[in-house]
């Protein structure tokens, strides 16, 4: 693909530059891997290649004792005519994978890139065998195609897929507060302690852990992003009538206190009660991130496009840990969900929307960065040129949300550096 850059612009005090051309991103299949996890009554099956079957294999780790919950139904070439086929075919291996995993109550159709794949209407396979296998089974379906999709972005196109699906709240009952994002078990349980402390008791979590469970939204609906790449799902859940609470993401101490804040304030909760329900762990975390800061400060990171964090972690790093930001890449800028982090990063911060990967390194090499943080199809070649590299990839599959962990995600950008200096020695 040619790369096409265009002129820098601004953003708030930043400057901004898109560039489109070759990206290093893997394809949003690979969100799988969290959400099958955290639906723990889901299936996802991918209708795709071979390559995407060895996609999800590789990057899930290849559990030989346990049942995973997902699987590819290889589609081999086939032409038009052959697409009727393909859609038997289809209908024979689900009823196959629900004969053998009955717990199964939410089965995703998982769109990818090959082109036989794209010919097949997964919607309408999906909707032909919601109304065969319901009230049982629900079957949803959403793309995980690397020509549409940046593998963050899977989860957006999953969630967004469920919104439709959500009950309608009961336009009476008090307002309700819906966390959107999958989060690890252990911090989504910290965030209902702490909202439950302010006095915030009606909270619910989306995508729920159990398929059957799924929350009441409407216009009373108060939504807070958990996660930055939420585009689709923000847009989907407003179509129904829910508002987003605006608010920094929840990362470090700073971010997280300004999270709950934000919530705090759309449920009218006073400082005194959001004080009292938060300060020990604002306390722990500070002193967490604080343990960790001399090693990090004054050091200069660079970020490659790829998780769609890469603003919320250079907000923390540069606030909370005092390192410089060179170039912050991001494969889209949502400037709406991300206008809080925004405001908060230094003046002048060069953001780049989208990616020009050749463009890019050189930028790299020049700005001779203490830590980059990319994909991993970039660390391994940055590594052997010299660089201290952080897989992004990394970022999603820990639990890095909150105050506990505010410790934890600042140690995740020490541990490389940690470990080049012993080298060293
Ligand atoms: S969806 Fe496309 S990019 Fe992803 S593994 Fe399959 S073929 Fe590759």
């Amino acid at each position: 693909m040619s790369a096409l850059t265009v002129e820098p612009a601004t953003c708030g005090s930043h400057n901004i530059r898109y560039e489109r051309g070759q990206r290093e991103v893997f394809c949003g299949l690979t969100s799988i891997v969290w959400l099958h996890r955290k639906i723990q009554d889901a299936f996802f099956l991918v209708v795709g290649s071979r390559t995407c079957a060895h996609l999800l294999q590789s990057a899930a780790g290849v559990m030989i004792f346990a049942e995973p919950r997902f699987a590819t139904a290889v589609i081999d070439d086939r032409d038009l005519a052959g697409l009727a086929d393909a859609d038997d075919e289809l209908d024979r291996v689900v009823t196959q994978l629900l004969a053998r995993r009955p717990e199964i109550r939410l089965l995703f159709l998982v769109g990818s890139c090959p082109s036989e794949v794209i010919k097949l209407d997964l919607s309408r396979a999906a909707q032909r065998l919601s109304r065969r296998l319901s009230p049982g089974v629900r079957v949803l379906n959403y793309s995980g195609s690397g020509i549409e999709t940046t593998f963050t972005e899977g989860e957006d196109n999953c969630l967004a897929a469920i919104v439709p699906t959500l009950p309608d709240a009961d336009r009476d009952v008090r307002p309700n507060l819906l966390v959107v994002g999958a989060l690890a078990d252990v911090v989504e349980d910290q965030m209902r302690r702490l909202f439950a402390g302010m006095g915030i008791d009606k909270v619910d979590f989306l995508p729920p852990r159990r398929a059957h469970a799924l929350p009441a939204i409407g216009p009373r609906t108060l939504f807070l992003l958990a996660q930055p790449f939420l585009a689709a799902t923000a847009k989907a859940l407003e179509q129904r009538g829910a508002r987003r609470i605006p608010a920094p993401f929840p990362l470090g101490a700073e971010g997280t206190t300004q999270w709950l804040q934000a919530a705090a304030h759309a449920f009218d909760i006073g400082s005194a009660r959001f004080a009292a329900a938060t300060s020990a762990g604002l306390r722990r975390a500070e002193q967490a991130v604080a343990a960790i800061r001399p090693k990090l400060e004054g050091k200069r990171v660079f970020f490659f496009p790829d998780s769609q964090l890469e603003i919320p972690l250079a907000r923390f790093l540069s606030r909370e840990l005092g390192m410089g930001l060179r170039e912050i890449g991001t494969p889209y800028l949502h400037r709406a969900l991300l206008a809080e982090d925004l405001a908060l990063l230094p003046p002048g911060s060069q953001l780049v929307e989208g990616q020009d990967v050749e463009a890019q390194l050189d930028r790299c090499r020049a700005a001779k960065p203490d830590v980059v943080v990319c994909g991993l199809g970039l660390a391994n070649p940055l590594e052997a040129e010299g660089f201290t590299t952080k897989w992004s990839i990394e970022l999603i599959f820990t639990p890095i949300q909150g105050y506990e962990q505010a410790g934890d995600l600042a140690e995740l950008f020490a541990r490389p550096l940690v470990r080049k200096t012993r080298l060293a020695a």
